[in-house]
């Protein structure tokens, strides 16, 4: 997907980028093959790669409503920046958190916050279960990409979301993962409101976002301890 591409698939989908949105895009993607080898950062590298893997697939969360209207967002392990950078450029007035627990590829967040001057991101170099353990029923939405499976991201992110907030996680064949929750969906007092498929555009592979809604106050038990966690599954 090369940039002009990118421009119209996002309008395929109802998503307008902004010219100045564009510039901070093609920023971020020389930064990413600026500073991949020093932070270890993505196995994608070339330029149309990065703005079919990472830029548009991470905005592909805007088709939902309910992102497009956040005041507040948490990405959990969001490594180089995924999807948080993307929504963040999208979305000048919400306000995102970026969690991760790697320091080098905060280092990079941070370089990225400051030359597309990004006020509206926070970057916290921990361990979600440790951030979530003290930011509480705070998030409109909470989302990540390839962190973990559906059982343990649920733990770690919902505490930290409201109630009726959404829990966004991007995924790819999700079945066997939804079965192996359904006990930590029950203890959460959660809902899967709906399992959206869709292909991602041009090489055609399968993704999902679902849309898990926080019914109730979470038990201030969770997130147990990650071992524990772990030892769950
Ligand atoms: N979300 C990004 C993406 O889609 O490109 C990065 C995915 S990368 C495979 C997973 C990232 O999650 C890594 O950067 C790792 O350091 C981070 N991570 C894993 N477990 C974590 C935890 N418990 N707390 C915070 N970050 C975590």
């Amino acid at each position: 997907m090369n940039k002009e591409e990118f421009i119209d698939y996002l309008n395929r989908i109802n998503i307008t980028v902004t010219e100045e949105g564009l510039n901070k895009f093609e920023t971020y993607k020389n930064l990413l093959q600026e500073y991949n080898q020093k932070f270890n950062l993505t196995s994608i590298t070339e330029d149309k790669s990065i703005y079919l893997k990472h830029f548009y697939d991470s905005l592909y969360l805007l088709t939902l409503k309910e992102t497009q209207e956040a005041s507040t967002i948490l990405d959990i392990g969001t490594g180089a920046g995924f999807p948080g950078i993307p929504l963040s450029i999208m979305l000048p007035n919400t306000q995102i958190t970026l969690v991760e627990s790697n320091t080098k590829k905060c280092g990079f967040l941070n370089i990225v916050k400051e030359k597309l001057n990004l006020k509206n991101i926070e970057i916290i170099n921990k361990r979600a279960e440790d951030y979530t353990k003290e930011k509480r029923e705070y998030f409109d939405i909470v989302t990540s990409r390839a962190v973990a499976n559906l059982k343990i991201l649920l733990e770690l992110e919902i505490p930290s979301l409201k109630t009726n907030g959404y829990f966004l996680p991007l995924k790819s064949n999700i079945e066997e993962e939804i079965k192996d929750s359904q006990n930590i969906i029950k203890n959460l007092s959660v809902d899967i409101e709906k399992i959206i498929k869709y292909t991602l555009t041009i090489e055609n592979s399968n993704r999902t976002i679902l849309k898990i809604k926080k019914l109730q106050k979470t038990n201030p038990k969770y997130p147990r301890e990650y071992s524990k966690i772990l030892k769950d599954k």
